[in-house]
């Protein structure tokens, strides 16, 4: 059995004054949480005093938007997977769509990036997703293969549920589009799949693969509902407490088998 993630990406949002209310508000509406988890990724500034606010949370986690490969040195306005652990994070968001827009992002520097990432106990939470030229070109599963193969090839992997994946189609991301739930379902068994073909049907049956892309309090329970769909990475619904506990309280619903 795989624990759902529920995954809070705040982006470059919230002072520290708005992320305090936020989590305490969220803390109120969605604590205690039972089998599933839920892992806050705020930006930098406001790590260490989120962190702090989670201490004794269970099953709350904390994680970082970006990281970098290397341990220490002349790298000028980066933090290390060492940094990150000291200031709490246990995950780290590596290959988010916007990252790879705006800032080039490869899926060799992905790759360097999970690797460092799990040197050092973090738990990656990988990102890959199509674009819609690429989805209208019939492109998806092509697409999403290619940047699950550049990030983990060869990487080693003793245990499943030290990854997470995150299958986000970059044209449902703040959008107000959502993949359909057999669509999402679809993919990710794909992914799935290559997982198993890498690492072993035992390691793919740990790894979380979680659907983003304009997830709301409206669609996640049927998303969850899906056999292979594990949780949810959300952006904008994250942002408001009320909202995003809704997503960490999603009700199950029947299975929607595949
Ligand atoms: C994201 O940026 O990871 C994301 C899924 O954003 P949104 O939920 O706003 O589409």
């Amino acid at each position: 059995m795989r624990t759902p993630i529920l995954a809070a990406n705040w982006k470059m949002n919230l002072s520290r004054r708005e992320a305090k209310n936020l989590v305490e508000d969220l803390l109120k509406a969605a604590y205690p949480v039972s089998g599933r988890e839920v892992v806050l990724c705020p930006s930098f500034h406001l790590l260490t005093e989120v962190g702090a606010a989670l201490q004794g949370r269970a099953n709350y986690f904390l994680a970082a938007q970006n990281v970098y490969w290397k341990e220490s040195g002349a790298y000028t306005g980066e933090l290390s997977p060492a940094m990150l652990r000291d200031c709490g994070c246990t995950h780290v968001i590596i290959g988010h769509s916007e990252r790879r827009a705006y800032f080039h992002e490869t899926d060799k520097d992905c790759h360097s990036k999970v690797e460092a990432a799990m040197q050092n106990n973090l738990v990656p939470i990988l990102c890959v997703g199509e674009s819609l030229e690429q989805r209208e070109a019939d492109k998806t599963r092509e697409v999403v293969l290619a940047q699950l193969q550049g990030a983990l090839k060869g990487q080693s992997l003793s245990s499943g549920d030290r990854l997470v994946i995150a299958y986000e189609p970059i044209w449902a991301i703040g959008t107000g589009k959502t993949d359909t739930p057999e669509g999402a379902e679809q993919t990710i068994s794909v992914l799935r799949q290559e997982v198993a073909t890498m690492f072993g049907e035992r390691i793919a049956q740990q790894v979380r693969l979680l659907y983003g892309g304009s997830v709301k309090a409206d669609n996640i329970d049927s998303l969850m509902a899906c056999t292979n769909i594990d949780g949810a990475l959300v952006g904008g619904a994250s942002l408001k407490a009320d909202g995003f506990a809704r997503i960490v309280n999603y009700q199950a619903q029947a299975s929607l088998a595949n």
